[in-house]
């Protein structure tokens, strides 16, 4: 068997719709580097038609306000590369020289908090802006908590679960619907030696009891629809870290957190992306307001 390799040249503020669109179009891994994409095809693809679903893309792209402008070539590798071209493109990643995030053939290193990755078709790669917002937060914030229960919604490769259990927190869950992270995120939490992190499928409904710390890296959309759900695992010291919010979109889910409860008391913007952190309000003086 073949694979096509199709690397693509993509203005910042299109790659995430990009990698998106890839992964629908069938695609078997993508690998996120800075100045481009690559993406892995298996040689059952019509490239004719992969080449027409990309340029087709464009409009997409314009229609939704997006800069179009990207640009790709496609190579075919034959089968004996394609490990190696695949692990050659996987390096490892320095968050702020505090977390080394590295695939396990790498080697760790002792002066960074290690978070051992394999991602394959999964989100949370280390790569993407709102992730290492997160995990620098969280290294931000817990030194003032209690480490107890942690949560990790949307945990994807359960990259900020794994994050939590080695920053020392007792218990930790992380949640996804996606049948893909459920297997993936205990193969990583094995790879980082870690025995107190369990991983269930579903939303945020199928985590039990209340958490000192909720992390939930996703779309605005979807944190809007579960603030009631968030707000009744927050122990009343709690701190809850929401990103994957675009630049514009953060004033709505301050607004309804804030209805929830909640009060937002720091705010990261990393590239396109926002991150807010939150308390409850009665833990800061403040009332909610309500509507
Ligand atoms: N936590 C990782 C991955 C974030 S990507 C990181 O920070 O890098 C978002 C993940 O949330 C995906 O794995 C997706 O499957 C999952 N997801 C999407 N909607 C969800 C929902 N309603 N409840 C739980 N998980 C969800």
């Amino acid at each position: 068997m073949t694979y096509y390799e199709i690397t693509i040249t993509v203005p910042n503020e299109s790659r995430d719709a990009l990698v998106n669109r890839l992964t629908g179009m069938g695609c078997l891994g993508v690998t996120d580097l800075e100045e481009r994409i690559i993406a892995y095809f298996d040689d059952k693809v019509e490239v004719v038609k992969l080449t027409e679903e990309l340029l087709a893309f464009r409009e997409v792209l314009k229609e939704s306000g997006l800069d179009p402008d990207f640009t790709f070539e496609c190579v075919n590798l034959p089968d004996k590369d394609w490990n190696e071209v695949w692990k050659k493109n996987i390096k490892p990643i320095d968050v702020a020289g505090t977390f080394l995030i590295l695939p396990s053939w790498e080697t760790e290193q002792p002066d960074r908090i290690n978070l051992v990755i394999d991602a394959g078709m999964v989100f949370g790669t280390g790569h993407h802006h709102t992730t290492q917002s997160c995990l620098l937060l969280i290294k931000r914030y817990m030194d003032h908590r209690a480490k107890d229960r942690f949560l990790d919604v949307g945990t994807g490769t359960g990259i900020l679960a794994i994050c939590a259990s080695k920053l020392g927190f007792r218990e930790v869950v992380g949640v996804d619907i996606d049948p893909l992270a459920v297997d993936a995120a205990p193969r990583n939490i094995s790879l980082n030696r870690l025995d107190n992190v369990t991983i269930r499928e579903g939303g945020i409904t199928v985590a039990e009891g209340t958490f000192d710390f909720i992390a939930a890296n996703l779309l605005s959309e979807i944190i809007i629809s579960i603030v009631p759900e968030i707000g009744a695992r927050l122990k009343d010291t709690g701190i809850v870290l929401l990103s994957g919010i675009m630049l514009g979109q953060e004033d709505e889910v301050i607004i309804r957190m804030e209805a929830g409860g909640l009060k937002c008391f720091d705010k990261v913007i990393a590239d396109i992306w926002v991150s807010l952190v939150f308390r409850p309000a009665a833990n800061t003086g403040e009332q909610a307001k309500a509507g």
